[in-house]
């Protein structure tokens, strides 16, 4: 009997989980600069906070949703996203109270069941950001500008940026109206379209399989009420002020119903197809949907395990080793006490100023040889000898593993 992980999953170890810190603890410093502080929630929710906020009729809630029962029979969801359950945070704890600033974000799994494909898992991870609280334009601009500074920082730079406006309460049901009209007079329109014509006309203009026949699709910018269209233009603005390349781009739609007003994506060609790596947009009614306060808010998420690959595509991870190690070995048994206390002293304070630094041994063996093949096998970088002759001198042994040379070193140096 042998165990596989899930269909869809995969563990993630070696140089693959130090990419991956990498790439969160980048996270961190862009999201701190613009003062935003993590929150953690539950892995699961109630699945109806997601049915509620991600809407009915998308293909999350349709068929992505890990949905089960739980001993008392309440129905819980593995969050497929982090906008919702922040949100639920959000207005749990009156953080609009407690939090004035309404900066927030998350990095954690989701989980969605979909066809696994390359970069594609049914779990995998999100960074994500919410901006509570601030209905002015310059919250859309920077949440932009921060989801470009965040793939910036893992040397994805060359991306363009496709911004589109979903009008408000007002307008967008004008325009639903209009798209249905169009849509009902061009025919044989797939199943999904046919479906989402009754549930969620602006989910058409992201069919892949009838698009070439949506030729003269109404324009949502013709259908904008004016303080859409001035709040879209100010964004747009904003974005010119700071040197920040976009496009306008009016089938630009999400696949969740909350968005209003401006949404966004980012890609790449370095993910293998011309793919968004991140994505986002503003969502005003959300947060009262779920039953808080009418507040405002704009968010954005990137999905880790793409963003990773654009990065290694671009050879964001060439020279990337992770931490040096070094391997501690003794050539005399006698010296074993010695040998620990040092490979301790250096785990905590570095070994010759360099702190990113992993210590290995001394081991239990006698045998100076095989304990330098076993440094080989972990590619240490340093193997540290501990050899009575040069230890009575106060010296210890340095052999560099990767051009065999060595030198001699006082203890009291390192
Ligand atoms: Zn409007
Ligand atoms: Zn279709």
């Amino acid at each position: 009997m042998s165990y596989k992980a899930p269909r869809g999953t995969r563990d993630i170890f070696g140089i693959n989980v130090l990419k991956m810190n990498l790439l969160e603890l980048k996270a961190r410093e862009v999201f701190k600069k613009h003062g935003f502080e993590e929150v953690k929630t539950p892995i699961f929710e109630e699945a109806s906070l997601f049915t509620r906020s991600i809407g009915q009729a998308t293909d999350i809630v349709e068929k992505e949703m890990y949905i089960f029962e739980d001993k008392k029979g309440r129905k819980l969801a593995l969050r497929p996203e982090g906008t919702a359950s922040l949100a639920r945070a959000f207005v749990e704890h009156r953080m609009d109270i407690s939090n004035p600033v309404g900066r927030f974000f998350y990095i954690g799994e989701m989980f969605r069941y979909e066809r696994p494909q390359a970069g594609r898992y049914r779990q995998f991870h999100q960074i994500g950001a919410e901006f509570y609280g601030n209905s002015s334009p310059t919250a859309d601009a920077e949440i932009i500008v921060l989801a470009k500074d965040l793939l910036a920082a893992i040397g994805i730079d060359k991306i363009s940026v496709n911004i589109n406006s979903l009008g408000c309460e007002k307008c967008r049901p004008f325009f639903k109206e209009v798209l249905v009209k169009y849509f009902e007079s061009l025919h044989n329109l797939c199943q999904d379209c046919q479906r989402r014509l009754k549930t969620n006309p602006l989910r058409l203009l992201d069919c892949k399989i009838d698009s070439y026949k949506f030729t003269e699709i109404p324009k949502i910018s013709s259908c904008l009420c004016n303080s859409c269209k001035d709040d879209f233009h100010s964004v747009q603005s904003l974005l010119k002020s700071i040197g920040c390349a976009y496009t306008v781009d009016e089938k630009l739609v999400r696949g969740l119903d909350y968005y209003t007003r401006t949404i966004f994506e980012i890609c790449s060609d370095m993910v293998g197809s011309h793919d968004a790596i991140a994505a986002g947009g503003r969502y005003d009614n959300l947060v009262k949907e779920i039953g808080g306060p009418n507040i405002p808010a704009v968010g954005f998420a990137l999905g880790s395990e793409r963003v990773l690959i654009a990065a290694q595509n671009i050879g964001f991870f060439n020279n990337f080793k992770g931490p040096e190690k070094i391997f501690i070995a003794i050539a005399d048994q006698e010296l074993l006490n010695n040998a620990f206390a040092f490979a301790m002293k250096i785990a905590r304070y570095g070994f010759k100023g360099n702190k990113d630094i992993s210590v290995f041994g001394p081991v239990n063996d006698k045998n100076l040889t095989s304990q330098l093949k076993f440094a080989d096998k972990m590619q240490a970088s340093k193997t540290i000898v501990f050899a009575r002759e040069e230890f009575n001198k106060g010296k210890l042994l340095i052999k560099n593993m990767k051009n065999r040379t060595q030198e001699e070193v006082s203890i009291s140096d390192v």
